[in-house]
């Protein structure tokens, strides 16, 4: 049995190409991971050189190719797209989830700078737009095709970011079911993720902002424990790579313009 379904995830997404940015790290990387064990071939679409480098070789050079590509900048974003149909002729998985968690540290709504509501905004949220606008050139000709976007469980609950964070994650449900509506009837779906804390570089980032006096372990607790409710399992990278796995399957083919919440039931707690 065991050897059946190893055979099995390895055919199960043969053929198929994904983009992933953020893929050098963290959720991204997981992902990029989870997609090759299971036959795709990716593009690590990252502005982390040395670390996408790194994930694309140790995934093997025919499965995964790495791209520098700052979502910021629409150009590297359309030639990350470019780069998968050129190398594979097509691209049926676009997986938006480079992100950053900016300022944390203000602790109050007269400490915040405004402009790092525009360097969030523009990585979470216009990064975010740029990678559907451009996935969607390509797919939507084809009409088929998954966008998956990775949003938060900051984007309903007030209580876990900044505002600028918050916001940013907000926006990415709203551009979701936005395009999602704009493209139904195209064959192409536009789905968003929400993981709740994970332990990855930009979450512990956060908590030595916030708790700079605390050590490494203590913030991996709070990441692991103290922010959730469940009891026994603890969320990780990897099950967020299931959720993408599962959004960019056949299996999910009527799914579109939703918000999957990987928290354990966190917010409904
Ligand atoms: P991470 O720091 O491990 O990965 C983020 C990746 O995004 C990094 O490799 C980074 O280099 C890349 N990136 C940042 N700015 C970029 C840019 N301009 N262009 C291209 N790539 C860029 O953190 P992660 O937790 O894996 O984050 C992945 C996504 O998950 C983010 O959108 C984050 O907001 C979201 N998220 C994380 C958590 C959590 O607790 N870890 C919870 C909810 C949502």
């Amino acid at each position: 049995l065991a050897a059946d379904s190893q055979r099995f995830d390895s055919v199960r997404f043969a053929g198929k190409v994904a983009v992933i940015t953020g893929g050098a790290s963290g959720i991204g990387k997981a992902t990029a991971a989870e997609f090759v064990r299971n036959g795709a071939r990716v593009i690590i679409a990252d502005v982390q050189d040395d670390l996408g480098r790194a994930v694309a070789a140790e995934l093997g050079p025919d499965a995964a190719r790495y791209a520098r590509c700052d979502v910021t900048d629409e150009t590297q974003v359309a030639a990350a797209v470019d780069l998968a149909v050129q190398l594979h002729g097509r691209l049926d998985v676009m997986f938006n989830n480079a992100g950053i968690g900016g300022d944390m540290a203000a602790s109050s709504l007269g400490a915040i700078d405004l402009a790092d509501f525009d360097r969030v905004m523009a990585v979470n949220a216009r990064g975010v737009l740029a990678g559907v606008k451009h996935a969607a050139r390509v797919m939507v000709p084809r009409r088929a095709g998954s966008i998956i976007c990775t949003a938060s469980t900051a984007s309903v609950l007030g209580s876990l970011a900044t505002p600028a964070y918050s916001a940013s994650k907000a926006a990415v449900l709203g551009l979701v079911r936005a395009v999602a509506a704009e493209v139904a009837r195209s064959g192409v779906r536009v789905n968003a993720i929400s993981p709740h804390a994970i332990p990855t570089p930009l979450a512990m980032a956060t908590m030595a902002q916030w708790f700079p006096d605390r050590s490494v372990e203590e913030h991996r607790r709070i990441l692991e424990r103290d922010m959730h409710e469940m009891v026994g399992p603890v969320l990780e990278a990897e099950d967020i790579a299931r959720a993408a796995l599962y959004l960019a399957s056949d299996e999910a083919k009527y799914v579109n313009g939703h918000n999957l919440v990987v928290d354990g039931g966190y917010t409904v707690v």
